[in-house]
């Protein structure tokens, strides 16, 4: 009887740590989608360079030419 409750507590901790790396696996996934949907794609208007920023900031440097592109 106490094997088989040590191996029902074994089995019952292997069932948690799968869940929570399961759960971490997808909260990760999250959090690396959500980064890639802020950042943002901007075009130069000037020298028409494509680049990526940040979609916290407002303007952005291009970083050929140096002039200032408003974000949308
Ligand atoms: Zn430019």
């Amino acid at each position: 009887m106490k094997i088989e409750i040590g191996l029902l507590i074994s089995a019952v901790i292997c069932i948690l740590v799968l869940v929570l790396t399961v759960n971490f696996w997808r909260e990760n996934k999250k959090m690396l989608f959500s980064r890639k949907v802020k950042a943002r794609i901007i075009k130069c208007e000037i020298c028409s360079y494509v680049y990526f920023v940040s979609s916290k900031i407002s303007y952005s440097r291009c970083p050929v030419c140096s002039s200032i592109n408003k974000i949308r």
